[in-house]
């Protein structure tokens, strides 16, 4: 075995479960983060994680295979069913192990974990520890690897992965810190760097999400599949965007426009219709605002007051303080102003059900940042959380059975000298450069352009003229300056140095969104309003060419079982 061990870049779940899978394979493996490892964006989720452990008398015929048929269904039948079936049927023994290394998920009068409905099964199936389950279970695993010694390289930025042309020997990355470079020689890179939700304005996600490990990818001659395919969440609290979870609806809140209407049973025949998919919920709510159903200012109503103190409190604690401190509304007696923000990335890195990226041996991902595919063309939710730690395990066993496998590379000290020359000048030429253009607001622009082209409608039109807006913003980009030239804690350059990312994913987003002429999942022209199964039953693949630009192809999806039907709502 060569002997430069595996570095995992990303200290949210799925990394941090990445590499206690990694150490407890007896490989060396250490974690390159931006942020603290307790900062990432893992750390806000609120609503629950999905598991078919039938622990509530409604989901007692509850099954691995149930779960799979709703994610699949869900997906609008893009997602690879094998990758699918992995991912259902490890979910049990996943949230078992976090259970036994002491995660305090809610629980039952007897003792087991408490499920609630979330996430389209409609009964209850996910796993919460009331609205703060993504904190509880960051930390869980992060003492795992503070148990286990790992290492951690914390506040350094991926700036480049070194390849050879056979394969990934390590990486380059910018101490926020002290503003060096360094180069990390690795035998495997598991990239778990999350979502790109903030190349969208109106988005829940924190401002690190900016898709950089999915850029850098991307610069490396790697695929982005299904790009094209962004969520928006119903219930994002109108001014900051905060996620309302849609655990609150989960837990019986209802919609209700400017009328006093529960509007969604206009949209779909379910018994309770707010529980639909987060696409159809998402469009209803702008089709609302739309035709002046909603409220001045462009929003409808979460109301939660119907369910009582002692609920709110006991069960969406974190809900109420977000609401009290960030809107001044106490949810126990007011209803909560809410309008469909951008949430969550369902494409991203091109890899294998077993987390290898088949187009350079040694790369894996996990997490947002991967697109395996499980969520296909609209991601479940509880879904998420659930395929960070099923796969965060995954790549980590994956990359360490590779790298068992791998021969010293006499050429791979070049190509790790040669990357970091390269990072160098990179950084030194946006330190020095002298344009005439503000990065700040050459990233506002393309949030505008993003939300306002490229969101919950799209059509023709729209997305040639976001084509357009971002190729401009691209070549002003190259006329930047920053405002501060310093070293230390520069983030301004750091910043910036992502915002090249951003910008190249979002041409894939935008690209993707106007070929595919057709309407799934989160994916919605108004100028294709069907499904289209004969044409684009196939995930598409975003590659990037010399000059900058992005090329599109296809590849099929994985059907194992489960044949495409209409959907029923
Ligand atoms: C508000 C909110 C609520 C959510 N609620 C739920 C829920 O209830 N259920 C559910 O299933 N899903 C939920 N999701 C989605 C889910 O939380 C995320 O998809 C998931 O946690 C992502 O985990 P991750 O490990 O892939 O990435 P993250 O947790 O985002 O971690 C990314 C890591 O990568 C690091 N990183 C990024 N770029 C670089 C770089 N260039 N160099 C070095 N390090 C880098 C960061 O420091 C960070 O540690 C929610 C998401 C949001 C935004």
């Amino acid at each position: 075995m060569a002997s430069s061990g595996i570095l995992v870049v990303g200290g949210g779940l799925a990394g941090l479960r990445a590499a206690i899978a990694c150490h407890d394979q007896g490989a060396s493996v250490r974690v390159l983060t931006k942020v603290y490892a307790i900062r990432s964006h893992s750390g806000a989720a609120q609503g629950g994680v999905n598991a078919a452990l039938r622990n509530h008398p409604e989901g007692a015929d509850d099954s691995p295979e149930r779960h799979a048929f709703d994610t699949i269904k869900g997906s609008d039948y893009l997602a690879d069913q094998d990758a699918v079936q992995t991912m259902t049927h490890e979910a049990p023994l996943r949230i078992r192990e976090l259970e036994a290394w002491g995660c305090p998920f809610s629980r039952f009068e007897d003792g087991r974990i408490a499920q609630r409905p979330f996430g389209g099964a409609g009964f209850p199936r996910t796993c919460y520890a009331t609205d703060r389950t993504g904190h509880v279970m960051l930390h869980t695993l992060y003492e795992q690897c503070v148990k286990r010694g790992i290492e951690f390289v914390n506040e350094w930025q991926l700036l480049a992965l070194a390849r050879t042309p056979e394969r990934v020997v390590g990486a380059v990355a910018l101490s926020r810190l002290t503003g060096a470079l360094r180069a990390l020689p690795a035998d495997a890179v598991i990239l778990c760097t999350g979502g790109y939700g903030r190349i969208y304005g109106r988005s829940t996600n924190a401002i690190i999400n900016t898709g950089s490990g999915m850029g850098i990818a991307y610069r490396s001659g790697v695929p982005l599949e299904d790009m094209e395919f962004v969520q928006f969440h119903p219930t994002s609290l109108v001014g900051t965007n905060l996620l309302m979870t849609e655990g609150c609806r989960g837990e019986g809140g209802y919609l209700r426009n400017k009328r006093g209407d529960r509007f969604m049973y206009d949209y779909v025949g379910m018994e309770r219709p707010e529980l639909a998919p987060r696409d159809i919920v998402a469009r209803a709510i702008e089709h609302e605002i739309t035709e002046g159903r909603g409220f001045d200012g462009g929003y409808v109503h979460l109301d939660l007051t119907h369910l009582g103190e002692e609920q709110i409190k006991s069960r969406l604690p974190g809900i109420r303080e977000l609401c009290l401190q960030f809107a001044g509304i106490d949810p126990i007696k007011q209803p909560i102003p809410i309008q469909p923000g951008q949430h969550y990335s369902m494409g991203g890195i091109d890899v294998d059900p077993d987390c290898s990226c088949p187009y350079l041996p040694g790369l894996y991902a996990a997490g947002e940042a991967a697109c395996i595919s499980v969520h296909g063309a609209n991601r479940l939710g509880g879904n998420s959380l659930l395929e960070t730690i099923v796969f965060g395990k995954i790549a980590g066993d994956s990359a360490v059975e590779y790298c068992a496998g791998l021969g010293h590379d006499p050429s791979a000290l070049r190509a790790l000298t040669d990357e970091l020359d390269w990072q160098g000048r990179r950084v030194d030429n946006m330190l020095s450069a002298s344009g005439e253009q503000n990065a700040g607001r050459i990233r506002l622009h393309l949030k505008q352009i993003m939300i306002e082209k490229v969101g919950v409608f799209r059509d023709e039109p729209a997305l040639k003229e976001a084509l357009l807006g971002i190729r401009v913003l691209r070549s002003r980009f190259n006329d930047i300056r920053l405002t501060y030239r310093g070293l230390k804690y520069n983030l301004d350059l750091c910043r910036a140095l992502e915002l090249e990312h951003k910008l190249e994913l979002a041409e894939t987003i935008a690209l993707g969104a106007l070929h595919r002429a057709e309407s799934r999942g989160g994916h919605h022209r108004v100028d294709y309003p069907e499904r289209d199964d004969d044409q684009w039953l196939r995930h598409t693949l975003a590659w990037r060419e010399e000059d900058g630009s992005a090329r599109l192809d296809s590849k099929p999806v994985t059907i194992t079982r489960y044949q495409p039907e209409a959907r029923t709502y």
